[in-house]
């Protein structure tokens, strides 16, 4: 059984290691969101603005071109259809909705490649509410296109500029002024990270994505069970949300693809659950690549999203106890696979995605197997890499 413990943890990996100062706005939340998740005024406003502002439920696509191609049944969960292009949009929406019933006035966020930056700037727009998303001086450079988008929508961009001035960094400021602002702000966070309730939070509004998929293939296959689901793990909300209802259901495989970058043993990679070791990232014990004296070793992939040095604790423990089969997936053989789906069923997906993609050619399936695959993301925002690789 895949379950979380009273004190957030996950089998050996969560819980909540936080400064002193952290508590009350930790325990504010952990005391609240359960009950108001569970209200039934939440969740009316939460269902309306899936559908009528996110665009759900997104479709279950039969790939016939791609399913011949890998002699599998093969359906794509089109993530890539909701507003502003990717998952993440899910969460920002439910933890909005949760900071308004909280009485909060101000949100904050961290974001590395600014997706997580814009949906939450959209939410913000939404709902009326005061924006500040903490980037790394260095991200703010290189995504420039997201940091326009953010500013149009209203919020405010500051730059994180110690350390490596990327994703940890803008996480360590938006951590300090959570703490100079505990009673009017809430911290959104982007992926299934942080200290607990964070992660199972996170997880519970992506998981929209696992109940359609039950639904939608019992429409079309006769069973809410597909064979196989696989899905790309950055952070890891994507995969959380289309695994969390076949967790507890054994006769479903669960594949999370990561980023090898350059290759395992390049020194640029992101396969967190190869090179990693246990140890306590941004709040919570899970699984991260560091150094002997435990310095966070600065992660590679082509794809921002997965572009990461831990994995949530829940992917930690599917790993730990063999619940979920782990790849990693080259740069290379993920761009291939992205100019792949493009050609096959005119859908150039997000890089990230295109990562789940691959793992078709990693895993063992038998012919026919009913195989579902998150689309977490749609290519536009990847334009440029894309270019710069050019391989197509
Ligand atoms: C951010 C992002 C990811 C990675 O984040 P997870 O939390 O692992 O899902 C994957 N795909 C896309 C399109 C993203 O924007």
């Amino acid at each position: 059984m895949i379950q979380i413990d009273e004190k957030g943890f996950y089998g050996k990996f969560g819980g909540a290691y936080i400064p002193e100062m952290l508590h009350p706005n930790i325990e504010e939340l952990r005391e609240n969101w359960e009950q108001i998740v569970a209200s039934p005024d939440f969740q009316e406003e939460f269902q309306m603005l899936l559908r009528d502002f996110v665009g759900r439920p997104t479709p279950l696509y039969f790939a016939s071109r791609l399913s011949e191609k890998h002699g599998a049944k093969i359906y794509l969960k089109r993530e890539d259809l909701c507003h502003t292009g990717a998952h993440k949009v899910n969460n920002t929406v439910g933890q909005i909705i949760l900071a308004k019933k909280l009485g909060k006035k101000r949100i904050i966020a961290e974001t590395g490649a600014g997706q997580h930056g814009v949906a939450t700037a959209t939410v913000c727009a939404l709902m009326g509410m005061d924006c500040t998303v903490y980037m790394g001086a260095l991200d703010i450079q290189r995504q420039r296109p997201n940091v326009e988008r953010m500013k149009i929508l209203g919020a405010k961009v500051v730059p994180a500029t110690s350390g490596s001035q990327t994703l940890k960094d803008a996480t360590n400021e938006a951590m300090r002024q959570w703490i100079n602002n505990p009673v009017d702000t809430h911290y959104i966070i982007g992926s299934v990270v942080g200290p607990h309730p964070y992660p199972e939070m996170v997880a519970r509004f992506q998981s929209v994505i696992s109940q359609e998929i039950k639904t939608q293939l019992l429409e079309k296959e006769g069973t809410p069970n597909p064979d196989i689901v696989i899905a790309c793990v950055g952070g890891g909300s994507n995969a959380a949300g289309a695994f969390y209802h076949y967790y507890n259901v054994p006769q479903v495989r669960l594949v999370a693809a990561e980023a090898a970058g350059l290759g395992i043993n390049s020194g640029k990679s992101a396969a967190t659950t190869v090179l990693g070791t246990p140890g306590v990232l941004h709040g919570s014990k899970t699984l991260l690549m560091q150094t002997e004296d435990g310095q966070v070793v600065e992660p590679h992939s082509i794809s921002a999203g997965l572009d990461y040095p831990g994995i949530g604790p829940v992917h930690a423990h599917l790993h730990d106890i063999g619940r979920a089969e782990f790849v990693a997936v080259e740069d290379e053989d993920a761009m291939k696979a992205g100019i792949e789906l493009s050609r096959l069923e005119g859908i150039i997906p997000a890089i990230e995605s295109a990562h789940a993609i691959h793992a078709l050619n990693m895993i063992q399936y038998q012919k026919d197997d009913v195989i579902v695959i998150n689309l977490s993301g749609r290519g536009d925002k990847d334009l440029e890499t894309y270019i710069k690789w050019g391989g197509y």
